[in-house]
C-alpha cells in the first residue's frame, strides 16, 4: 500500500512539488428495497432503479458476520522489480507475469469479480453473488494500475477497486484525475485511501476533514460518483474510527488480515495483501485458507 508509492511520494514532496477512487459498477438490478432486521428480509417493490447503497437497512451485526465472506485481494504496484527494490518494498511490488499468472488463475477457475457495492449489498440486504465472487483491489493510486487494468483486467472482463490518496493525484508515478475517472466510467469502483495515507489511530480534530472529508469530495468530482468505500493507511483501524467515516459517509471501510470487529464488521471487512511469488494456485489456496469459514 504504501512502501514505493510512498517513497515516489515522498520524494516529489521533498522536491518542493508540494500539491496539495461508488462507480458505475454493475449494480445488481433487484428492485427491491430489503430491510433486514433481525435476520428477517422485507421485500418491497421500489420501481426499476437499485435502492442507493445508504439507504439500505443495515442488520445486526451478527448477521453481516454470519454471511461467508467474499474472498478480497490487495494489490499495490504491478511492475517488474527493479535493482533499487528493497526486500521489503518487493513486498509490495507484483511482477506483471506473476499478476497475470494469478488473474489466469482465478478466471480459469470460474471466479467471477464483484465490487465493493455488490459486497455491500450482499452483506447488508441479502442479495445474491455470483458463483465464486472476489474482489481484486488496488491501494494508492499508482500509475502503472491504469495501464495494467486495460491489459489484463479488460480482456478478461474482470472489474477491481482502486483506493486512491488524494494527495497524489496527478502527481509523478500516480494515476491523473483523467484516468481515475475513466476506470470509474469503465465500471470499475473508486474508493477513498486518505488524503496522505496518515495512519487512521492518530486522527485528532480535523484530520478527519483533512483525511476524509475533502478528499471524498475531490474524488466525488473527479469521478462524477458518490465515494462511500475507504480503505485504511497501512490496514490500520481502531473502533473510534468507526463512527468517523460513518458520520462522513463512508458505508463500509477495508482493512488487512487482522479479524473483522464484531461489532463494526462492515468498516472492518478483511483483505489479504497478494505478493509476487505467490503462482496462481498458491493464490487460490491462500483465498481459501484466509476466507473460508467466519473470523
Ligand atoms: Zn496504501
Amino acid at each position: 500500500m504504501f512502501k514505493q508509492c510512498v517513497v515516489a511520494l515522498c520524494s516529489t514532496l521533498m522536491a518542493g512539488f508540494l500539491v496539495s477512487c461508488d462507480s458505475g459498477q454493475p449494480q445488481a438490478t433487484a428492485n427491491i428495497v430489503m430491510a433486514a432486521k433481525a435476520g428477517k428480509e422485507e421485500k418491497k417493490e421500489a420501481g426499476s432503479f437499485p435502492v442507493p447503497l445508504e439507504k439500505l437497512a443495515v442488520p445486526e451485526a451478527e448477521i453481516i458476520m454470519s454471511r461467508p465472506q467474499v474472498p478480497i485481494l490487495c494489490y499495490h504496484q504491478v511492475r517488474d522489480y527493479r535493482p533499487a527494490d528493497s526486500k521489503s518494498a518487493r513486498d509490495y511490488i507484483v511482477p506483471v507475469a506473476a499478476f497475470r499468472e494469478q488473474m489466469k488463475a482465478l478466471s480459469d477457475s470460474g471466479y467471477t469479480t464483484i465490487l465493493p457495492e455488490q459486497l455491500y449489498r450482499y452483506l447488508v440486504a441479502g442479495e445474491p453473488l455470483p458463483q465464486k465472487p472476489v474482489i481484486i483491489s488496488f491501494d494508492d493510486g499508482c500509475d502503472e494500475q491504469f495501464p495494467i487494468t486495460a491489459e489484463i483486467l479488460d480482456p478478461l472482463n474482470f472489474k477491481a477497486a482502486f483506493f486512491i490518496m488524494t494527495v497524489s493525484v496527478n502527481r509523478p508515478n500516480f494515476m491523473t484525475g483523467g484516468q481515475i475517472r475513466e476506470l470509474a466510467e469503465k465500471g470499475h469502483s473508486i474508493g477513498l485511501h486518505t488524503w496522505d495515507h496518515h495512519n487512521v489511530k492518530k486522527y485528532a480534530g480535523d484530520d478527519w476533514v483533512t483525511q476524509v472529508e475533502k478528499p471524498k469530495l475531490q474524488l466525488e468530482k473527479i469521478t462524477g460518483r458518490p465515494i462511500q468505500f475507504f480503505a485504511y493507511p497501512f490496514g490500520l483501524w481502531n473502533e473510534a474510527a468507526v463512527p468517523e467515516l460513518k458520520s462522513r459517509g463512508m458505508i463500509a471501510a477495508f482493512q488487512l488480515s487482522t479479524p473483522r470487529d464484531q461489532s463494526s464488521p462492515l468498516h472492518t471487512i478483511r483483505r489479504i495483501i497478494v505478493t509476487g511469488d505467490w503462482s496462481g494456485p498458491q493464490l487460490i489456496k491462500r483465498m481459501s485458507s484466509s476466507f473460508d469459514g467466519g473470523k
